[in-house]
Formats: C-alpha cells, structure tokens, sequence
C-alpha cells in the first residue's frame, strides 16, 4: 500500500516520463560500442550535466593508468552524489554505459532510437541504458515531488562491463570510490525484466589447454603424435566423461533458465596445427590450443573445478603415455549471492510489489554482470540487479524498451529508494512554495 507522499512521488513520475524517454534517447544517440570502447566521454558527460542540474555533486574517473583507456578510447566513469540530511543510509545506483556492437539483422537504425508502438528502440536500450535513466528520474521525482531524503543517493555510470568492467566498477571499486564503510545498498540498473530481482550470478572460468605433440612428415604420421588428435580426444573426454557430471551438479541458487543451474563447460575456441589460410606442408601437428568456458556454482570452489578438467586430461594418458599439454588460466569470476533475506532484497521486493501487484522472483544470473566487483573488491554485501527492459532482447537485433516497463521501474526504484532513505515531506521546502 502506498502513503500519500508515495502516491505523490509516483505521479511525478508520470509526469517526468516525457523527459525520461527523451533523455534515454539521447543516451541512446551516443553510439558507445564496445569494443573498442566508443564514445565514453560524450556520454559520461550528458549524464553528469543531467545530474549536476538534477542536484547531485559530480565527478569524472578515468581509468587512465589501464592499457585500454586511450587518448581516442578514454575510460571515463561517472559519479553523481546527493547527500539528504545524513551521509547513511546511502543507496548507490549503477548502470554501465557500453553496449555491444549491433551486429546484423537490424529492420530500424540502432542508433536512432526510434519509437513506435510504445516501444523504444535501439542498441543498448535495454542493456542497460533505461536503466540508468529509470534510476536518475527515480530519484529526481522524489526531488520534485518536495521530499527530503534522510540519507543519500549516488549513481553512477560506468563503462566495460561488457567487457569484464575492468576500467569500470572494478577500477572504481579498487580505488576505493566504492567502498562498503559509505555506501549501504546497491541496485544495479541491469536489464532482467521489470518485476524481477537479481541477487547473483555463477562463476566463471575460462582456461587455455595448449596440447603439445610431436611433428612427423604427413605421410608418415605414425611416426610423429598429433596434437590435434590429442585435443580431438579430450574434447570426447569432456563430452563422456565431465559433462554427464556437471549436469548432475545443481545450485541452490534460483539461476534463469533453469538449465544454468547446472554447471556447465563450452569450448570457446580451438586451432592447431597449420594456418588454414596458409600454403600447406605435410605435417602431423605439434601443437594444439583450445579455449574453454567454464561456468561454475557458489557450491563449487574453483580448486577443485581445476583439479577436476586436470583429471580429465590425465586420464588420457593410460592410453597415450607420451601425452604432454599445459593449462593455462585465462579469466577467473568467483559466484556472488545476496542474501535473499537482505534489507535491499526486501524492500525492492514491496515495491516492485506495489507498482506491478506481484511478487517478484529473485533469480540469479547463469552469466555475470558487475555485481562481482561491488561483492567481491568493495564488500558491499547489500547489492542486487534490478531494471526494465527485457533479458532475453539483450544483444539482441532489434533490441527496445517497452515504455510502459520503463515507468513502472522507475516507480519501483522511487519507492525503494524512498523506503531504504526514509523520505519525509520536506517542511522548509513545502513552506517555501
Ligand atoms: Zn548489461
């Protein structure tokens, strides 16, 4: 049920959504294709005029010590912070400012962000640009509509996340902007649908195996050992062995779709022997690389996922003695969950309640988005993802936002933040009308 000055905070919204669907589209306007990381300035610099004018202290972080951050391709972050009468409770909203490149099969411009049908389209929208408008014009009806926060507000807009968010929420994390003495409740601004709330994600594990064998002339092969079959039968091993067991293994965790509560393995990459485009010689392979992709559960460690392909492979040698190969660590990402009891969950829960009239799922992600970072470098343990905009349009072509979606969010994320900030009418202000 909603109080009065909820209700008057929800019709601001309603009043503010023409202004929130224009600035999303200048958002969208700003091609920031990563790679290789385009356009960051422009866009950092649009959101922290908006949220200078809207009341906030502003701050631009580059990542300029990290390789990727370049003259033409600068890592800048953004950082907006409004302080109510107290520095706590301090609710922290993030979005990353990247999105992918739109790749084929568009029937609009990606980058025109073109309306119709109640639906805004573009690259990017969904993931996750209306989220970081949903979450700026949240904040500001609640400013409008009069009412003083107890606590604070920051959000921030960051980039590479697709990427990993190295230069990102990691670099801001590390560097102590975000740190869990300051900031109490994060609400990521990631695209999961607007009635659901995202509390985790798996882990990751990306390795290299470089298979050595032993060059021979092809026409001979007998005499050599190829490392190419090597990989062929490791791969097969994979197939019979490890993954029956992987799919056996389930998480406690609520990941979507169901299959990814299971653990799971895909080969990213393999390449061995010649070059393909290269004149041939006759030769058996001396050396074969494949990358894979590990996907692993908050009840797995990642000693034992290690142990586990090493066995695999070792396994191949009963048959094939002389077998030698290397693993190589490429990308590690250790699973997080919020407690699903968490004040942040609990809250975000009665308010999705109260815009959507039902009670959102808590899901957890089968990929991995930020949350690692403000989980695991800054030991913010209230975080969770919550945004419009559809998951499965993610990356998608044709990708858009339903607008009736994106309202109802940015209502949801005002009454969170009035509830988790202790909004009260703000009497100096009311009198001053
Ligand atoms: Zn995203």
């Amino acid at each position: 049920m909603l109080d009065a000055i909820e209700r008057e905070v929800c019709r601001r919204v309603d009043e503010l959504q023409e202004e929130l669907v224009d600035f999303l589209r200048a958002l969208v306007r700003i091609p920031t294709i990563n790679p290789p990381g385009a356009n960051y300035a422009d866009c950092a610099a649009l959101i922290g005029e908006r949220l200078r004018e809207f009341g906030y202290d502003v701050q631009y972080v580059e990542a300029e010590d990290l390789p990727e951050s370049s003259p033409s391709h600068p890592r800048i972050n953004v950082i907006g912070r409004m302080q109510g009468r107290y520095a706590h409770p301090c609710l922290h909203f993030n979005g990353h400012i990247d999105v992918v490149p739109p790749g084929a099969g568009w029937t609009v411009d990606p980058f025109d962000a073109i309306v119709e049908n109640g639906r805004l389209y573009g690259r990017g929208v969904t993931d996750q640009k209306a989220g970081i408008a949903a979450s700026i014009y949240a904040v500001e009806a609640i400013r409008r509509a009069g009412v003083a926060l107890h606590g604070a507000v920051e959000q921030s807009a960051t980039v590479d996340e697709e990427s990993g968010g190295l230069a990102g929420v990691a670099y801001l994390a590390e560097r102590k902007y975000f740190r869990r003495e300051a900031i109490d409740h994060v609400i990521i601004t990631e695209p999961l649908d607007y009635d659901r709330i995202c509390i985790g994600h798996r882990g990751v594990y990306w390795f290299d195996v470089l298979m050595r064998g032993r060059i021979a002339h092809g026409s001979m092969p007998f005499l050599g050992a190829s490392a190419i079959t090597r990989m062929g039968r490791l791969i097969a091993a994979i197939d019979r062995q490890l993954k029956p067991r992987l799919n056996a293994r389930r998480t406690q965790m609520p990941v979507e779709p169901d299959g990814a509560r299971s653990a799971t393995i895909n080969i990213n990459a393999v390449s061995g022997g010649q070059a393909m485009d290269e004149p041939q010689t006759p030769c058996v392979a001396d050396s074969c690389r494949a990358i894979f992709d590990r996907r692993f559960l908050i009840e797995e460690t990642l000693e034992d996922v290690r142990s586990e392909i090493i066995e695999v492979i070792e396994s191949l040698r009963q048959d094939d003695p002389g077998l030698t190969y290397e693993l190589i660590d490429r990308l590690i990402v250790h699973p997080t969950m919020t407690a699903p009891e968490a004040k942040v969950v609990a809250v975000m829960s009665s308010a999705i309640e109260d815009v959507a009239g039902c009670t959102p799922p808590l899901i957890a992600s089968p990929g991995t988005y930020d949350q690692k970072h403000f989980a695991r470098i800054a030991g913010i343990e209230e975080c969770i993802a919550y945004g419009p905009g559809t998951l499965d349009l993610a990356h998608q072509p044709d990708e858009y936002c339903n607008l009736d979606e994106l309202r109802m969010a940015c209502k949801a994320m005002a009454l969170a933040a009035l509830r988790l900030l202790d909004g009260k009418k703000d009497e100096t202000a009311e009198n001053a009308e």
